[in-house]
């Protein structure tokens, strides 16, 4: 990875810490070395084990498994990496990119009252909010304005798992 995409991932980190998605599929085999590491793991309905985010694994804005990061994680590129890593954005603009993305969570963060917990656990919180009846208010206004953001310059049409 180039020196400018990886100081956008360590000035972002939002595919690992429950911003953008709420767990990473594990391939059949992958999930015995991420448990010797004393990683948390889940199971889909279809029995396949799952790494629920915010990654246990993450550590600050590093991946503390990279060695042995699954697939789904190797693979993925989100459309704003995409765009720097095909000249499309400069560094700079792609860290601004980030920066407002971060803004809107914090806006969910704080409608939600949510302090301290991180970025990914106030989206979550706002989430499961979401589904049920009451929310703060302006918490649905926030949380709608981060994820069309989050879909518009990260998630596009793809999304690692859910
Ligand atoms: S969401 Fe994109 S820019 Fe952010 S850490 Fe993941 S790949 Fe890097
Ligand atoms: S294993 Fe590493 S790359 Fe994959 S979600 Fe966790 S911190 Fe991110």
């Amino acid at each position: 990875m180039s020196s400018a995409l990886s100081t956008l991932c360590l000035h972002c980190g939002m595919c690992c810490d429950g911003t953008l998605f709420t767990q990473v599929p594990l391939k059949p085999g992958e999930a015995e070395a991420l448990r010797r590491r004393g990683l948390p793991l889940g199971t889909r309905e279809d029995g396949a084990g799952v790494l629920p985010q915010r990654c246990a694994a993450l550590e600050g804005l590093c991946c503390t498994v990279y060695e042995e990061r699954p697939e789904a994680c190797r693979r993925y590129r989100c459309q704003l990496f995409t765009a720097l890593a095909e000249g499309e954005v400069s560094l700079e603009e792609a860290k601004g990119v980030v920066d407002a993305a971060h803004a809107r969570v914090d806006a969910v963060a704080a409608a939600l009252g949510s302090a301290g917990d991180g970025r990914g656990s106030a989206m979550r919180q706002a989430r499961v909010a979401a589904a049920g009846l009451e929310l703060p208010s302006g918490t649905r206004e926030a949380l709608a304005h981060a994820e069309v953001y989050l879909d518009r310059h990260f998630r596009g049409r793809f999304r690692r798992s859910g």
